[in-house]
């Protein structure tokens, strides 16, 4: 007696996506990255799952730093985005977190606050993103202020972010690579270490192989490219998104479903609703077409995604469907990435929407 919308997530894959990142640099370290909720999968049970093979974790705030300090994380914890006020650098002193230093006020608030223990440092290159980062001409200046304070612990990283390294044709990451290298070159210290690395270098720029490397959306199971790439067709999906159906009926042609009636029968229909809709996160710009697995096969979402339902053609199926039977919207079987290109977006959006409503179970 529930509804039966829920998440599975299992763990054990998301343990081999990470090792398949480990296994593909084996002398870089690799740095999970669970922000975001852990793109969606549930922060702390991420982390719990990877922490015996973890030597530290990503994420993109304070906030989420401290939950997993909470739930008595214990590796190192570096906020992408760095500290947002002088208090944070304090916070961060005392919590073992490591702070990306990405521009001035950063870099002042981290020499100037008066700290117990030094904090460990990356330091951001803008190599094109023109996001976040230190202008590459200025990295031997900001690395010498970091570097000669008694706030910072050795071992600065220099860190770096790719815009198109998904696209594996594109020229742009090694423009990135070549700005970024010249950049380590006017510091000219043998012993720095570097990080480039997202999921999409990780699988298919292998002459991106730095200390750190920072995997995400990969970890999850699914591909950042949206071509087939051999490293990434070996990822397993961690999300089963699924619930049932709730309701059945047969329609005549010419008969509309759902709001605003935006899809009309051509032929006698039978339509299956389910129990999942925007209020969950499934994605209200999902359109007439979107793939829903029941029974093992892609039926059509037709009509309007509602709040807490949507509606699917089930007419070509072959066996009979009945109230109760469960319906996957995406995981293993049906890729995430596959429901979000029907949708105009990518399948980390899709991931990070699930709504606090659906019970997640870890498996
Ligand atoms: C989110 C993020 C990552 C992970 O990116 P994926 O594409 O999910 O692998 C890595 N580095 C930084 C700075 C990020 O913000």
């Amino acid at each position: 007696m529930s509804r039966p919308t829920s998440a599975i997530i299992d763990l054990q894959a998301l343990r081999d996506n990470f090792s398949l990142a480990q296994s593909l640099a084996p002398d870089s370290q690799s740095m999970p990255i669970v922000k975001a909720n852990a793109y969606g999968h549930g922060t702390v049970q991420t982390a719990k799952a990877l922490a015996e093979m973890a030597p530290a974790f990503g994420v993109a705030c304070i906030e989420e730093a401290l939950e997993l300090r909470s739930a008595d994380i214990r590796q190192p914890i570096l906020l992408l985005e760095g500290a947002q006020s002088a208090d944070e650098v304090l916070v961060a002193a005392q919590e073992n977190f490591w702070l990306m230093v990405e521009n001035r006020p950063q870099l002042e608030a981290m020499v100037n606050t008066q700290l117990q223990k030094p904090v460990k440092v990356w330091i951001k290159l803008d190599t094109g993103m023109h996001r976040l980062g230190f202008h590459p001409e200025d990295a031997q200046s900001v690395y010498q202020q970091l570097s000669s304070s008694q706030n910072v612990a050795k071992q600065i990283v220099i860190a770096s972010h790719f815009a198109c390294a998904d696209n594996l044709t594109n020229k742009f990451t090694k423009q990135q690579l070549e700005r970024f290298e010249s950049a380590i070159q006017t510091i000219a210290k043998p012993d720095i270490l570097k990080s480039l690395a997202n999921s999409a270098a990780i699988l298919g720029w292998p002459e991106v192989r730095d200390h750190w490397q920072r995997p995400g959306y990969m970890l999850y199971g699914n591909s950042p490219f949206s071509q087939p790439q051999h490293n990434a067709d070996r990822l397993t999906a961690v999300m089963q998104f699924k619930s049932a159906v709730i309701s059945t009926r047969n329609i005549d042609p010419g008969q509309s479903v759902g709001y605003t009636a935006n899809w009309t029968a051509q032929r006698p229909s039978s339509i299956a609703t389910i129990a999942v809709g925007y209020g969950d996160g499934y994605p209200r710009q999902a359109p007439n077409g979107t793939p829903v697995l029941i029974q093992g096969r892609r039926c059509p979402l037709v009509g309007c995604v509602s709040m807490d339902m949507i509606t699917v053609d089930v007419t070509d199926l072959p066996q009979p469907l009945s109230i109760g039977e469960p319906v996957t919207l995406w995981g293993p079987e049906l890729p995430v990435n596959e429901v979000a290109s029907h949708c105009g977006t990518i399948g980390y959006e899709l991931l990070t929407r699930i709504s606090a409503r659906v019970p997640k179970i870890y498996l």
